[in-house]
């Protein structure tokens, strides 16, 4: 020990949960020293200022960067091992100096939010219910007296190896019968981990269906190549069986020893794909998503720690998870903007995993009906392997897209008479619509009849949703919520009107419209409840016939096999974005609803309503399909210098006063410029869109270069400058590199 002493270098360095961006030192007090190994990742007490704080050690040092009189020692250690591994050290590492973000806010996003708390990182222990001798052989009949004595014994009969607490509950089984049957001698209980799991799902066994030649082709390359970094593309029209091909690559894995972390969009994970993944591998699944409660994600994560979860399926933060054994990434839906962060630390989940996957040397599969451009182009550059399914799996057919001309068209409740006539006989025939609007709540703005008062949020440059269900008015952008007015407050007038509709709007609507047939609306108002989707999804199945109205949400992953008409009720929704990636989210958007028609047996059709039939996006996209439409979208990308043949990276700067924010940023454009290297290239600064948001007026500046050295220095210029600078003032900042928002 004592020469552990010796050893050991006497200070470390912490990452803190601060915005700075910068580690601090401490000492280590011989105490701690004697009687434990400091490594890299484990998690430290520290005094901070007048408080104490849980930080991370990043480092062993022989040195520090302060005077060493000044420097404390730490409080107290937190672990016995790290938290962090060493590789996802390196992953936070790299990720801080590719995001220009404090490395202590990246490293505490990357623990469960227990862990950020100070929780152990232990796995809770939970009692486990077995019968004794006496009470496996005793007749049930005896307990006829006591029902619920009844209840459970025979349920901890039927399970020999033990019937979980958890399980019990599940099962109803009244804890007061179970300890009763204690008392008895019938029962015993044991406390055990809950890694021990033993809680398998009553494996359902399901024969595979036989590839297609090109579900075969794309299987037999990325089992060759399974040993080693490499990314695919696996580019699959809806419904083509890109699933059917990553789980033969999983089982191949799995069977090897190793895990998978399977990638899924926020809200892309359907109680279906779950199910279809139990059905398939006998093996342990954990789930990461936000849907669950803190404990259920610290035991997800322990369990994929501690390597026991062969199959990871998560969302954007599991990009994080400790894995030891990890042997493949998959990224389903891999052109969904959810993989990004959109505030504070601003990380690409699939960028981030390619980078993991390079270091642990093993193979990627990005999945998508509708490859961001991103990824086509690297595709096309021949960087990942290009994997294409052109059929739809099985007999299903590619449905068919057609336009509507809504031009001088007399419309009712938005849809023109062809639609609603398709409508009727789909549902005739016993089949299921979708109702495709990508507007939640009943109407987007309320307005008074007499004077023109609109009803805007107080805090944002926008107007308030109405929602008449829930009787409020309801900011989409800063949460900001009201009752609902009734008088207009101008005026006094009682005649206020609502403008435009949301998908709450017309499930009304169509409800009288279509009086016997079940409506179901799934948009993020009605599937917030925590099994609302299961069950929404659930009813779906029950019926034959059937009208969905939805959201952005109905769009993801989910396999509804009775729909048959598909109707877009405004396809030009995102044709004027000032986003230059407005039409790739639009044709993304389109082409995903589109596939949900016709995913089975029956053929599908899809109905886009538009004033602008003409349009050469629209165009395209209907004859030619996303592939031709997206190529034509690069050509037009790299004539205008944009991502993904730019590098870009956006700075943001946020104050409460009115001019500061853009004050800032020009002032730091003045300083920086000069310096910058030739082929940085600069726009703005420029007023965010909608301006004022949640009461911070906005401003951004664009700084764009074909290569990403130049950039990265230019960033960690203006990271530094706008750090020193901000300290006095109340504005905020925040870098953005590969933004997905630019405005
Ligand atoms: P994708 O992931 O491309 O949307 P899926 O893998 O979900 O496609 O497949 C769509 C449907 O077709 C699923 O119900 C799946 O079970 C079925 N399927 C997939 N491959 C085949 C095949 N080779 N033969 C028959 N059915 C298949
Ligand atoms: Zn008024
Ligand atoms: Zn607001």
């Amino acid at each position: 020990m004592s020469e552990a002493l010796l050893t050991l270098p006497p200070y470390i360095k912490v990452a803190l949960p601060v915005p700075m961006r910068t580690l601090f030192d401490y000492k280590v007090p011989k105490a701690i020293a004697l009687r434990h190994e400091l490594k890299p990742g484990m998690r430290v007490k520290v005094p901070f200022g007048k408080s104490s704080r849980l930080g991370v050690i990043v480092a062993l040092s022989d040195t520090c960067d302060w005077d060493p009189e000044q420097v404390k020692p730490l409080t107290s250690l937190q672990d016995e091992s790290p938290v962090i591994t060493a590789e996802l050290m390196a992953l936070c590492e790299w990720a801080a100096r590719y995001y220009h973000h404090p490395i202590g806010d990246v490293i505490f996003h990357a623990l469960p939010v227990l862990l950020r708390k100070g929780e152990n990182a232990e796995f809770r222990t939970e009692n486990w219910w077995f019968t004794t001798p006496q009470g496996q052989s005793l007749d049930l009949e005896q307990l006829s007296r006591a029902p619920r004595q009844q209840d459970f014994l025979k349920a901890v009969q039927q399970h020999p190896n033990g019937l979980s607490q958890h399980a019990a509950s599940v099962l109803d089984l009244a804890p007061a019968a179970g300890k009763s049957l204690e008392e008895k001698g019938l029962l015993r209980r044991e406390p055990r981990s809950f890694n021990k799991g033993g809680e398998k799902h009553a494996h359902q066994t399901q024969v595979p269906p036989t590839l297609n030649p090109e579900q075969m082709r794309a299987t037999e390359h990325l089992l060759d190549y399974r040993h080693q970094f490499n990314v695919s593309l696996l580019d699959g029209v809806t419904g083509s069986g890109k699933t059917e091909v990553f789980l033969r690559v999983m089982e191949r894995l799995i069977e090897e020893g190793k895990q998978v972390l399977v990638m899924v969009p926020e809200i892309g994970l359907t109680p279906q794909t779950l199910k279809r993944f139990e059905i398939r591998f006998n093996t342990d699944i954990v789930l990461m998503h936000s849907n669950m409660s803190d404990r259920e994600r610290l035991d997800a994560w322990l369990l994929a720690a501690s390597g026991h979860a062969k199959i990871i399926i998560g969302t954007r933060s599991a990009a994080f998870i400790p894995a030891p054994n990890l042997g493949m990434i998959v990224i389903d839906e891999e052109h969904d903007t959810s993989y990004k962060q959109h505030e504070g630390f601003r990380y690409h989940a699939r960028d981030l995993a390619i980078k993991r996957a390079q270091t642990l040397n093993v193979p990627v599969l990005l999945a998508s009906a509708t490859p961001s451009y991103e990824s086509l182009t690297n595709a096309l550059q021949k960087r990942f392997a290009w994997l294409k399914l052109r059929q739809r799996a099985g007999n299903a057919h590619i449905p068919e897209m057609e336009r509507v001309d809504l031009r001088g068209k007399s419309l009712v409740h938005g849809f023109s008479e062809q639609a609603l006539a398709s409508m009727k006989l789909c549902l005739e025939r016993k089949e299921q619509v979708l109702v495709f609007l990508n507007r939640r709540g009943y109407a987007p703005t309320l307005m008074c009849h007499q004077c023109g008062w609109i009803a805007a949020c107080d805090h944002c440059d926008v107007n308030l949703t109405v929602h008449k269900r829930a009787n409020k008015l309801h900011c989409h952008h800063c949460d900001t919520q009201k009752a609902l007015l009734h008088t207009c407050p101008e005026c006094q007038s009682e005649e206020l009107f609502t403008v435009g509709e949301g998908t709450e709007q017309i499930e009304t609507q169509l409800s009288t419209l279509f009086k016997d047939v079940p409506i179901l609306r799934i948009d993020r108002d009605s599937t917030q409840r925590k099994s609302a989707m299961a069950k929404l999804t659930q009813k779906i199945h029950e019926h034959d016939q059937a009208i969905l109205i939805g959201t952005q949400m109905l769009a993801k992953g989910h396999h509804f096999p009775n729909v048959t008409l598909v109707i877009i009720m405004d396809a030009d929704a995102g044709l004027f974005s000032s986003d230059f990636r407005g039409m790739e989210r639009t044709a993304q958007l389109i082409t995903q609803v589109a596939g949900r028609a016709g995913r089975a047996k029956k053929p599908g059709h899809v109905l886009l309503q538009t004033y602008h039939p003409d349009h050469a996006a629209i165009e395209s996209l209907c004859n030619l399909g996303y592939e031709h439409f997206a190529i034509d979208g690069l050509a037009e990308r790299k004539s205008l210098a944009l991502p993904p043949f730019y590098h870009q990276v956006i700075v943001r700067a946020e104050s409460g006063n009115e001019q500061e924010a853009m004050q800032l940023l020009s002032a730091m454009r003045n300083d920086l410029e000069p310096h910058f290297a030739k082929e940085v290239y600069l726009v703005g600064p420029y007023a965010a869109i909608i301006v004022r948001k949640a009461g911070q007026h906005r401003a951004l500046i664009s700084i764009k270069a074909a290569n990403r050295a130049p950039l990265h220095q230019a960033t960690q210029m203006i990271s530094d400058w706008l750090e020193l600078s901000t300290r006095q003032h109340r504005i905020r900042f925040a870098i953005d590199v590969d933004p997905l928002e630019t405005y």
